[in-house]
């Protein structure tokens, strides 16, 4: 599969609308913005026309709708603008808006996919920022709400809707792609219970709603300007929300959302789990610079400590040193790598016993700091309980970590060793070593 790339908008475009909680009008305009910029909403309307970043960690509240902040600026109801933007493709754009709130349109993403389709869609030169469903996450809160995320090799979500007493309780399950979003999901209009907003239009606090962009569920009656433009328009439009919400990430899940009465809270929540575990992954996975000092060796150190040499020098250079007997050493695998030519044509895998010298150098440095001397060299002499766990590809970052367990009377030392590739252990093994004069 190529690599997916970044997408910007080709031009700038724009529409006029009414919003939603002031009945203002109000003016968005997307603009293109540079490969990794992410979406940002600027309020054009504020003196500086501060900008804010439509991140996770600038939520700010979810009642109703999704409203994001930094500082004492808001930006309200951002979630269906962030759906079209993100379902179409989009990843860097800035969203200008003359208020604090993009116009609401009909209550649903149409406006913002005709608005994305004028504007054009480009390519831009970089990878796509994606998270990788590894193992499955959940959510609940305690509006019953549960949201269950599975790995898949796609972009899918199944969700289950249910009103108050179950009314209305709708199934869907789909991938979203650009197509299916424009066609299935888009059109799809904000429904809202008439008990739930009867105080909120009683204090007027929703001056701009009406059933020209909302539809109103009153007892089994559903009132709209227009009918339902799907039987089950309520699940797609509760899909809707969850793109919108999760576009909050930042990185484009390839996983499978399973979502049972979802709200924004409940989205807000898992878009939280998801952007935690990607700080960790980044945290672990990025190439570190070297602390100063004692902390850990370059290449340059390396090579001075090992004979070793391209194309046989496992070790790109030592992370840290944990006390005298622990160590992190750390191998990024390229495609350049001699060994992925013939290992295997058309399907490039590490060999297991190229991580295995990986973990037998990584323990030499050890044991060459502990003799403190360069005229004797440890010669691998066995390796027992050796496992290969999981494939390493070209582009992985391996931590190769070494423990010295046995260090006997000068001659024999031995040492644990597993490999590590995005936080899961590729392969282990117990190293055998003896020392001998130069
Ligand atoms: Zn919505």
């Amino acid at each position: 599969m190529a690599t997916e790339v970044q997408h910007t908008l080709a031009k700038a475009a724009g529409f006029s609308g009414t919003s939603l909680h002031t009945g203002e009008k109000v003016t968005l305009k997307l603009h293109p913005a540079q490969v990794d910029h992410g979406i940002k909403f600027k309020r054009k309307d504020l003196q500086d026309e501060p900008t804010i970043d439509a991140k996770i960690d600038n939520l700010k509240t979810v009642e109703r709708a999704t409203t994001i902040g930094e500082g004492s600026v808001r930006v309200h109801t951002v979630e269906h603008v962030l759906a079209a933007l993100f379902a179409m493709g989009v990843d860097n754009a800035i969203v200008e808006m003359d208020a604090n709130e993009p116009p609401i349109g009909d209550g649903s993403a149409q406006p913002y996919v005709d608005v994305i389709k004028r504007a054009g869609v480009a390519a831009q030169e970089a990878p796509r920022k994606l998270f990788n469903v590894r193992e499955s996450m959940h959510v609940e809160a305690k509006t019953g709400a549960l949201l269950v995320l599975l790995p898949d090799e796609t972009f899918r979500i199944s969700c289950t809707q249910a009103g108050p007493n179950n009314r209305f309780t709708q199934f869907l399950s789909m991938e979203v792609t650009p197509a299916i979003f424009e066609r299935e999901i888009a059109p799809a209009r904000t429904f809202v219970y008439y008990e739930e907003v009867q105080s909120l239009m009683d204090k007027n606090l929703i001056k701009g709603g009406s059933l020209e962009n909302a539809i109103v569920v009153r007892g089994d009656a559903v009132l709209s300007k227009e009918p339902l433009r799907f039987a089950d328009e309520f699940v797609r439009h509760k899909i809707l929300d969850i793109i919108g919400d999760l576009a909050l990430i930042g990185h484009r899940i390839r996983g499978h959302v399973v979502a049972v009465k979802p709200g924004h809270g409940a989205n807000a929540e898992l878009a939280r789990a998801v952007a935690r575990e990607q700080t960790r992954r980044d945290a672990i996975s990025v190439p570190r610079t070297l602390p100063p000092g004692e902390g850990g060796f370059d290449t340059d150190e390396v090579m001075q400590i090992l004979p070793h040499r391209y194309p046989f020098l496992m070790v790109d250079r030592i992370v840290g040193f944990e006390g005298e007997t622990k160590c992190i050493g750390m191998k990024t695998v390229s495609i350049n790598e001699p060994f992925f030519q013939g290992h295997f044509p058309g399907h490039p895998v590490m060999p297991g016993v190229m991580q295995v010298e990986a973990m037998a150098q990584v323990a030499s440095i050890l044991l060459f700091k502990l003799a403190k001397t360069s005229s004797r060299v440890g010669y691998f002499m066995s390796a027992d309980e050796v496992k290969f766990r999981k494939p390493v590809f070209p582009g992985d970052t391996i931590f190769i970590h070494a423990e010295l367990t046995k260090a006997r009377g000068n001659r024999l030392a031995k040492a644990k060793c597993h490999c590590v590739v995005n936080d899961a252990v590729v392969s282990e093994g117990e190293l055998m070593f003896t020392f001998l004069d130069k």
